[in-house]
């Protein structure tokens, strides 16, 4: 059975190395005579795959010992309402960025927690962008400022992130790992794993120790950063396989290693862009400064071609490509396990639509 170029948001493609070492370890995991799935979450080869995930991300984001790395269920919806609740004390504002529709999201939980201060606003500009540095209002003493690195849904990208005095957070569920930054300038991140990291329904949180003391004493302990970092995300029985998967792919992306799938990823994003901008055809929907790396949105001249255009791509084999259903138009998702290859497809894809139908 052949495998598709799945141009998902997420759930995404997979590397296919992951998914075979999953089936070949699946019912016998390191000669245990148990599946990973079916191991204790105490014993000593769940403990090995938890330590080793996390000395991975360490690792790959070059964390000092002043950061944690956590896992926590509910992907990154739940880090929505976690970072507020955890960061914003009564009495207190936090600013929030708002990029897009996932902003939006994480705006709407923090205010049913406290005071949220919107300190810039482009979730409507058209066409979509990021606001730069000197657009930014932001609160003296703020509690926290936020920001989505990627926004998915729209299509466009921080590409460079502010100087803030308070401690920053980012969502960066669609494109951690895909690029180098500097994790130092950030108190928090958090990203739902489905992207770029692994399976759905966990994120992976990476924040500094001191800020896991922040929340009041009355918050239950599974919505309390503390509990995570104090017992290594080991307090209850966390997603055992679902880390796994993270972990075998964290292993992946240290061998790719991240300055070459960064140039990678520019790549594939480039060349998909080319064939947009290179056409009248095909209209990009993001400022060419903002445009994501991971998430290509375009149009095409009307909706009943562009449902045509993915009818036609997805009997090819080019799957997945539906914009989000708010926005609607066309989204090819490039995250760092997309093949190049796919990139190729798609390409010589438009070029064949545009001439029989353009
Ligand atoms: C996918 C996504 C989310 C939502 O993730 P869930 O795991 O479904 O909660 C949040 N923010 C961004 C930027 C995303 O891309």
């Amino acid at each position: 059975m052949a495998r598709v170029f799945n141009f998902g948001a997420g759930p995404a493609t997979l590397p296919e190395a992951v998914l075979t070492e999953a089936q070949r370890e699946l019912l016998d995991f390191g000669g245990t005579g148990m599946s990973i799935i079916e191991s204790s979450h105490r014993g000593k080869a769940y403990s090995a795959v938890h330590e080793e995930a996390v000395a991975n991300y360490r690792q790959l984001l070059g964390l000092s010992a002043e950061y944690a790395v956590i896992f926590v269920a509910g992907g990154a919806s739940m880090q929505f309402a976690m970072v507020p609740l955890n960061l914003l004390g009564e009495g207190h504002t936090a600013d929030y960025v708002h990029t897009g529709a996932w902003a939006g999201k994480a705006i709407k939980e923090a205010k049913r927690v406290g005071a949220v201060h919107i300190a810039a606003d482009t979730s409507e500009a058209v066409p979509a962008r990021i606001p730069t540095p000197a657009d930014l209002d932001l609160t003296p003493g703020a509690a926290y400022v936020h920001l989505t690195s990627n926004e998915t849904i729209a299509g466009s990208q921080w590409k460079g992130f502010p100087d803030t005095d308070a401690p920053l957070v980012a969502d960066m569920s669609s494109d951690i790992l895909s690029r180098p930054f500097d994790v130092e300038r950030f108190a928090l991140i958090y990203a739902g794993a489905q992207k770029n990291l692994g399976p759905s329904g966990i994120a992976l949180v990476v924040l500094r120790r001191d800020l896991a003391e922040r929340a009041s004493g009355s918050l239950p302990a599974m919505l309390r950063y503390a509990t995570y970092v104090e017992h290594d995300s080991l307090y209850n029985t966390p997603p055992t396989f679902s880390i796994y998967l993270m972990m075998l792919y964290s292993r992946w992306t240290l061998k790719e290693g991240l300055a070459a799938l960064h140039a990678r990823n520019v790549e594939k994003a480039a060349r998909l862009y080319a064939a947009i901008d290179g056409s009248d055809f095909y209209t990009g929907t993001v400022a060419k400064e903002c445009r994501s790396d991971m998430n290509v949105t375009f149009r095409l001249p009307s909706d009943e071609l562009e449902a045509l255009f993915m009818r036609e791509a997805d009997a090819q084999g080019l799957t997945g490509l539906k914009g989000h259903r708010s926005v609607g138009g066309l989204r090819a998702s490039l995250y760092n396990a997309f093949p190049s290859a796919g990139v190729d497809a798609l390409v010589s894809f438009m070029k064949a639509f545009e001439s029989r139908r353009g």
